[in-house]
């Protein structure tokens, strides 16, 4: 049966059209409007809901194919990032930021990962100087650790924010002082042979059980004030846990690195 040009076209660009509004497109988000709605760190921008996940609650044992990262006894698989040994202090089982000592790392690098971390923030302060540590995946996308439990702060810095471009869905932020938990899944980003990327790094968190990032899109690495691109990097580069001043303390960390996906 012969169908005109005009309909063939129709037919096509129809098909484009419905193509489009599903959605299949590599950057999509199955979270948060676009980010150009938001300044980045804007005040005004609705705080999340608060969900209430419950008492604090002992450690799990990691599964048996985890790779432990701190058990509460020693910092072996740690180390600054330029080499030398962590000066965070370890005692009662956790691990504690010691001011001054800066940022300690994994000295085995990791990729796509399932990651479990314990940690425990002090209300040392206000706003972003409350217990402010961080999650740094492959050392360069953070997932901020805050006390963010009746403290406020700009809704891209809290708690389980990846840091200045999504804000976690609710706040699950138990009091300051309580452990608590992440379970984060991540996906770094793919380059090509040019350096230019692929597939943008994704992350899925729950904090304390609550589901808070949905397989966010990152737009490259975060930042303070600042949204840089993506810049090519090595398939596998450290775990990377923040000092910024405040005495957080991390229990129970494992990870399990994931086979690569396509
Ligand atoms: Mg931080």
């Amino acid at each position: 049966m012969f169908t005109p040009l005009s309909r063939r076209l129709g037919i096509a660009l129809g098909m484009v059209a419905l193509i489009s509004a599903t959605g299949f497109s590599r950057t999509s988000t199955a979270q948060v409007p676009s980010l150009d709605q938001w300044t980045i760190h804007d005040e005004d921008r609705a705080q999340p809901a608060v969900v209430d996940p419950g008492p604090a609650r002992d450690p799990l044992p990691p599964p048996s194919d985890a790779l432990v990262l701190f058990d509460g006894t020693d910092l072996s698989p740690w180390e600054k990032p330029n080499g030398e040994a962590p000066g965070w202090k370890v005692e009662n089982e956790y691990m504690e930021v010691t001011r001054g000592t800066g940022a300690i790392q994994t000295k085995e690098g990791f990729g796509d990962v399932q990651l479990h971390v314990e940690w425990a923030s002090p209300n040392s302060g206000q706003g972003q100087n409350s217990g402010n540590s961080g999650i740094f995946l492959m050392g360069i996308y953070e997932v901020q650790v805050l006390n963010s439990n009746g403290n406020k702060t700009y809704p891209d810095g809290q708690a389980a924010s990846v840091y200045g471009q999504y804000p976690p869905l609710v706040n699950a932020s138990r009091p300051a002082g309580q452990w608590q938990t992440y379970d984060i899944i991540f996906h770094r980003p793919r380059f090509d042979g040019s350096g230019k990327v692929t597939h943008p790094a994704r992350v899925t968190v729950l904090h304390n059980g609550v589901l808070v990032q949905d397989n966010v899109a990152l737009t490259g690495p975060t930042g303070h004030h600042a949204r840089p691109p993506y810049k090519a990097h090595a398939d596998t580069l450290p775990l990377q846990l923040q000092e910024h001043n405040e005495p957080v303390r991390y229990r129970n960390i494992w990870v399990r690195p994931l086979p690569e996906a396509n």
